[in-house]
């Protein structure tokens, strides 16, 4: 049996038939339309690339098992509607039955993406059967994905687990959710980026200034390269951004108290360099641990590329 996982982002969708095992036996992508007004658009998008999944593996819509797809914002998983999408011009769009026009009797099951991811790794990655999950993304924001027990915690109507917007700094940088100082508004490779800017502003010689020139920009990875050569503005760049995403996972495992806390999105490929100090910090600062709590692991997440779609899948199985 087979499920389609659909990923959509806010410049390509992408969709990818899986097996029960978790591999992709075929993958295709289709731009996203993010500024059309007529949502349809990108819906009969959605459309062509599931026919064209199915033509290249030889499959019938009868053949696939489910549909998944992760969707960026705040997705209504019970009522099948897309509330919000700020990346996309979505709001409130019944894709379930959209879908459905297209697909008529296809189980269809929607989440929001960190959320979809969390249970691609608990199914297929680095968390794989692990019970209790908390997954952070680093990217342009920051998404966290709750798995208790096993089971995905959502909340009312869906709109939980929202780690990304829990405060660390009270009265601090603005956030895109309007509050100030959220875990976002630090963490996020935006954040790291604009902690970078400040630092090459106040260090003329920093070696963060020379790297941003050979490349043509300062990206989310400027800070740690610089820091592997040794750079000291570079270091303390890096070491400030471990102490923010550090306390953001500290108030989430203090919660939670997951066997496990996984990162991943863009900054997470710095690996052992963010994972480390990452797990230094959680084993110094998560609530009693002098006192014989359990420690809290710190991973990278696994599925990289294929997160999306196979987060996707998962939400079939
Ligand atoms: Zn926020």
């Amino acid at each position: 049996m087979y499920i389609i996982g659909i990923d959509i982002g806010g410049m390509s969708v992408k969709g990818g038939v899986v097996d029960q095992s978790g591999t992709i036996i075929y993958k295709a992508s289709v731009e996203t339309k993010a500024n059309s007004d007529d949502y349809r658009v990108i819906i009969s998008d959605i459309a062509f690339l599931i026919n064209k999944l199915l033509q290249h593996t030889n499959l019938k819509i009868t053949d696939v098992k489910g549909l998944g797809m992760g969707i960026p914002g705040t997705i209504d998983s019970v009522k099948g509607v897309i509330v919000y999408s700020n990346n996309i011009n979505f709001i409130n769009v019944p894709i379930v039955a959209e879908i459905n026009k297209h697909f008529n009797g296809l189980p269809v099951f929607i989440n929001n993406d960190a959320n979809a991811a969390a249970l691609g790794e608990h199914r297929f990655g680095s968390a794989k059967d692990v019970q209790n999950i908390v997954f952070v993304t680093l990217g342009t924001g920051v998404g966290t994905g709750i798995i208790i027990e096993g089971k995905l915690f959502e909340g009312k109507a869906s709109a939980g687990a929202e780690g990304g917007h829990t405060v660390i700094c009270v009265d601090g940088e603005p956030c895109s959710c309007g509050r100030r100082g959220c875990f976002e508004a630090y963490a996020s490779a935006v954040a790291l980026v604009r902690q970078t800017k400040a630092a090459i502003a106040e260090n003329p010689f920093t070696l963060m200034k020379t790297i941003a020139e050979e490349k043509g920009k300062i990206s989310g990875r400027t800070a740690f390269i610089a820091a592997a050569h040794g750079d000291k503005a570079g270091i303390q760049v890096v070491d400030n951004y471990v102490k923010y995403v550090g306390e953001g996972i500290v108030n989430l495992a203090n919660i939670f108290r997951p066997d496990v806390v996984l990162i991943g999105g863009g900054v997470s490929n710095e690996g052992d360099a963010l994972i480390n100090p990452l797990q230094k910090y959680m084993d110094g600062h998560c609530y009693g641990m002098q006192n014989g709590n359990p420690r809290v692991l710190v991973k990278k997440a696994s599925l990289t590329n294929d997160a999306g779609i196979l987060g996707a899948a998962s939400l079939v199985l």
